[in-house]
């Protein structure tokens, strides 16, 4: 996959900017870079290589009439010292799309090729700059869309994951070793791991690859952003607490054109964390056959929600309608093969707290047993979860009530979260399949434990397992996974 290449491409996102950078990699850098510029006599003196690792003031010529095109700035960046670990150039330019593609053609017409997707990074994980976890965080990083996010990926770039996941290789290692040990001089008298041993050793590792695994649920959320449905009789205020949930907290981000995530304008966020609205206008009325579809249609939607917010009107009795809505949304929130009940992804919002109430907790548990109850998978334990749905008592009008409901979502949707601490959750789904993978065999290497086959094939699962963790961090990948990860970077890094 690595070539001898020398590549090039802009750097900087498309359009106008106070500068637009175009990069070199590869042996030919140093060189191409210098056939299209003119360095200052200060930075360079006459048949001269720069002085590596600084920044040296020239122009960009026009070679058939040697007028000058633009100012630049020209960073030399010896290898291996460079992002890539190559020879690398980089010259700013002032931001004109035409001569940075002018600059960009120039270098091609030299010998140079135009960059891939990624392929700077890719280049930098092949010379050992960075393991395949640290390259991903770039992509990350330049995707993220809050301050939290970036910080995330910022620190699995500096490592996080790899440290994490070094205890538990190690241990697995230790265990190989041990068990290859046993083999080695089995007729001599050197004791062999007991079973009970093997299976203590296992179970370790086992615990901590668990509980990192597990972390998926919050990371996955923190990476792509928190689904929030909002549903509720008409009038209860949900276009209301939509507004609130909406106008407070805000990020805008510059939309980047040419970018796949270039839709994204402006990003409403919770805690750093990107939210998103499913659409359930649908969910309400039923009358004929169209009406149906929507219902459907605002049911699958309710479905992928993280949580859902069902708004109740505390000014208003309570009635049939609200039932109804709460039923749609429990059996929607019943995800199909999952132990974890939908109670945990229903938040009833109490609103219009301002007003005098007409209802209490009675007619409360009443009307959720009237909506959860009729449920099929529910049976008879139905009115008791029910009875245990989380509330929030807001005012949408006045703002009462609203931070301890921003407080109770992110509860309820991210609860290993802790913004002051180092995070310690996986966000990609990549590695949380390694770690699954590596999981799976451990935990044949324990049932073949138990069941006393020879050391020798317990020991096929144990490398089987290192090498699913080993596949996160990069030291054992197929070229078509580089491939898959580095073709969604954009080009230019
Ligand atoms: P939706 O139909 O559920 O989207 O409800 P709206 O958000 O349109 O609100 C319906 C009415 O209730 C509007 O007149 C709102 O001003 C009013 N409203 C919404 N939230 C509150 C609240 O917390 N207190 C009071 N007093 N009125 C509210």
């Amino acid at each position: 996959m690595l070539s001898e290449d020398t590549i090039v491409a802009i750097s900087t996102p498309p359009g106008r900017g106070g500068i637009g950078v175009v990069r070199l990699s590869g042996e030919r850098a140093l060189e191409l870079g210098l056939s299209i510029v003119h360095l200052k006599a200060e930075s360079s003196r006459q048949g001269k290589a720069p002085e590596p690792q600084r920044v040296h003031f020239g122009e960009f010529f026009d070679p058939a009439t040697g007028a000058a095109l633009d100012q630049i700035l020209f960073t030399y960046f010896k290898a291996p010292v460079s992002y890539t670990g190559e020879e690398v150039v980089e010259l700013s330019a002032h931001g004109a799309p035409a001569v940075l593609r002018h600059m960009v053609e120039r270098l091609l017409a030299a010998g140079a090729r135009l960059a891939r997707p990624g392929e700077f990074t890719l280049r930098a994980f092949l010379n050992g700059k960075m393991d395949l976890a640290q390259a991903e965080a770039v992509a990350d990083l330049i995707h993220s869309q809050t301050l939290y996010q970036a910080r995330v990926a910022a620190q699995q770039l500096e490592g996080v994951l790899s440290r994490r996941l070094k205890p538990s290789k190690e241990k697995l290692l230790q265990l190989i070793t041990l068990l290859e040990a046993g083999i080695d001089f089995a007729d001599d008298d050197v004791p062999v791991a007991s079973d009970e041993e093997i299976l203590a050793r296992v179970g370790v590792v086992r615990a901590e690859l668990d509980e990192l695994a597990r972390s998926f649920a919050t990371g996955r959320i923190v990476h792509e952003g928190l689904v929030l449905a909002i549903v509720g009789r008409p009038n209860v205020g949900k276009s209301s607490l939509f507004n609130r949930l909406l106008n407070e907290d805000r990020a805008i981000v510059t939309a980047q054109p040419g970018t796949t995530r270039d839709l994204v304008a402006e990003t409403v966020q919770l805690g750093g964390i990107p939210l998103r609205f499913v659409d359930t206008a649908g969910l309400r009325e039923a009358h004929d056959e169209a009406e149906q579809i929507g219902v459907q249609k605002s049911m699958a939607a309710l479905a992928d929600a993280d949580l859902t917010l069902v708004v109740l009107d505390r000014s208003e009795f309570l009635g049939e309608e609200d039932a109804r809505v709460i039923a749609r949304v429990a059996r929607a929130a019943q995800r199909d093969g999952e132990a974890e009940p939908a109670a945990q992804r229903l938040l009833l919002v109490l609103n219009k707290s301002d007003l005098p109430s007409r209802w209490g907790e009675t007619e409360l548990s009443q009307v959720i047993s009237i909506g959860v109850g009729p449920s099929p998978a529910r049976g008879a334990t139905g009115t008791s979860v029910a009875v245990a749905l989380p509330t929030a008592a807001v005012s949408a009008l006045t703002g009462a009530g609203i931070e301890e409901l921003r407080n109770k979502i992110l509860e309820m949707t991210v609860p290993q979260l802790d913004f002051s601490a180092e995070p310690r959750f996986l966000t990609n789904a990549r590695h949380r399949q390694c770690v699954t993978n590596a999981l799976e065999a451990l935990d044949t290497a324990a049932l073949a434990t138990r069941h006393r086959v020879p050391h020798e094939m317990i020991l096929m699962d144990l490398h089987r397992s290192l090498r699913a963790l080993d596949e996160i961090t990069g030291e054992t990948t197929v070229e078509d996974i580089l491939d898959r990860i580095f073709s969604q970077f954009c080009i230019g890094k």
